[in-house]
């Protein structure tokens, strides 16, 4: 039997993704005149559900896994939230980027509500036979939870189109042929064309906004991004093609850095040659090696953190040189280090708008399965663009007639829009 525990990481209080998402909860709270029973209602998940998940591995050995989905909020619209494949996944985990789901679908307008779940297993240590039986397993025990108008699952960490064309299988097997009921699924299935790079398109336009509205000249910026998997390297290519100039990329493994700007194609098509993917550090490149460490430090304009929560935190805040920071992944920046990057005046474009991309055009793959119609990409894109930019520049009003952070702009828009939804529902 593996054993899932090996390779996770002890959080601290600090970085705990938990604390993260209460302490930045509470911070709105304060800025909007809420009944008080507000903060207990946001604050506590509407369903948990821990799962066991014991199945046969190709060896015959009988192996035990736990999955969760965490349901948050759900007034103004079904639970919408991503699968994580990864040992360090949890119920807290699951807690935290559930209600991160929340407000992300409140901030960018979008009928759904938040959830998040996932498995705490390493799926490259599972052949592609146990990856299929684990994911159909946890499929079979969440019937009844997951459907189009009550939980909506979606790729994350360690998953993708093929993991989530099981879960419809599973599906459809129980209740029949629903297309709707996830997304991030292969065009083939119903899903969107554009949803793949969807989050890192939106990542991408979101930087250049930002920049802008920061006085930072985005052609030929230094950018470095933690994390080259779906989001990372869909970013690292749009913000190529918009001229920036990518000089360190990492993942797992560590990164690479070159000054004058890397390949950023070539390091794609390297990285995905040959039957399975491979890490950074693991093939042979031009440019200088660098850890995680040195890539989050590095002397750069804008720093994209695309990987996992708590990569910047209240150890490494003070080494930061970027200006600018743009939250691909949920919960980059811990709760300490936020404070410590804001007294050193870098911006930070929080998670719940710069990587909406992929819960909006997960929305319009709904739409599109709901009405049986395929869209154009250059419609699916032009949708994403505008629904981006109208939560970007709502943001921005708001802090600066504020005079707050984006994040706190971010919450409080948010934070009111799914109060405003529950009083409406009678619920208060
Ligand atoms: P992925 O599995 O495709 O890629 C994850 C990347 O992070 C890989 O390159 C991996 O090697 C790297 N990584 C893992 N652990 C690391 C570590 N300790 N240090 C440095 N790098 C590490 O996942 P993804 O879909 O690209 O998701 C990345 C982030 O973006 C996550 O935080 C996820 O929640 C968030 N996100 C994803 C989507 C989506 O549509 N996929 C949407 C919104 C937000």
């Amino acid at each position: 039997m593996p054993n899932v525990s090996k390779n996770k990481q002890k959080t601290s209080e600090e970085s705990s993704p938990r604390n993260c998402t209460q302490s930045y909860l509470v911070q709105a709270l304060k800025e909007l005149d809420l009944a008080p029973a507000f903060e207990a209602l946001l604050k506590t998940p509407y369903r948990e559900i821990h799962l066991e998940l014991p199945f046969e591995r190709d060896d015959g050995s009988i192996c035990v896994f736990q999955g969760f989905r965490v349901q948050h909020n759900q007034s103004r619209g079904p639970f919408k939230g991503g699968l994580r494949y990864h040992p360090d996944m949890d119920l807290e985990h699951a807690r935290a980027l559930a209600e991160v789901m929340t407000w992300k679908t409140a901030l960018v307008d979008i009928p759904f509500g938040g959830g998040k779940g996932g498995i705490n297993c390493d799926p490259h240590e599972l052949s592609d036979r146990e990856m299929e039986q684990l994911t159909k397993l946890f499929a079979r025990r969440m019937n009844g939870l997951f459907g189009p108008d009550t939980d909506i699952p979606a790729p994350d960490v360690g998953s993708g189109p093929r993991e989530m064309s099981w879960i419809y299988d599973t599906h459809a097997q129980i209740v029949g042929h629903q297309p709707a009921i996830v997304t991030g699924k292969p065009i083939e299935l119903g899903g969107s064309l554009g949803r793949v790079e969807a989050t890192g398109r939106g990542v991408s336009m979101v930087t250049e906004w930002a920049a802008q509205a920061n006085g930072i000249e985005l052609e030929d910026a230094r950018v470095a991004i933690q994390g080259f998997g779906n989001v990372g390297s869909q970013t690292a290519h749009f913000l190529t093609q918009a001229g920036a100039r990518v000089v360190a990329v990492s993942d797992v493994s560590g990164g690479i850095q070159d000054d004058d700007g890397l390949d950023i194609e070539k390091l794609i098509k390297q990285i995905h040659q040959g039957s399975k993917r491979k890490t950074i550090h693991a093939l042979k490149l031009e440019g200088k090696k660098i850890s995680n460490k040195q890539l989050l430090a590095a002397n750069v304009d804008i720093l994209i953190p695309a990987a996992l929560n708590g990569a910047i935190n209240d150890q490494n805040a003070d080494k930061v040189r970027a200006k600018l920071i743009i939250e691909a992944a949920n919960l980059p920046v811990t709760f300490a280090a936020d404070t410590i990057l804001e007294k050193k005046k870098i911006r930070i474009v929080p998670d719940i708008l710069a990587n909406a991309g992929g819960v909006i055009v997960s929305y319009l793959e709904w739409v599109q399965n709901r009405t049986g119609h395929q869209w154009e990409l250059e419609r699916v894109d032009t949708e994403l663009e505008k629904t981006l930019k109208q939560a970007f520049d709502a943001v921005i009003e708001r802090a600066e007639s504020k005079k707050v952070s984006y994040r706190l702009a971010a919450y409080c828009i948010a934070v009111d829009r799914v109060a405003k939804a529950q009083k409406l529902r009678g619920l208060l």
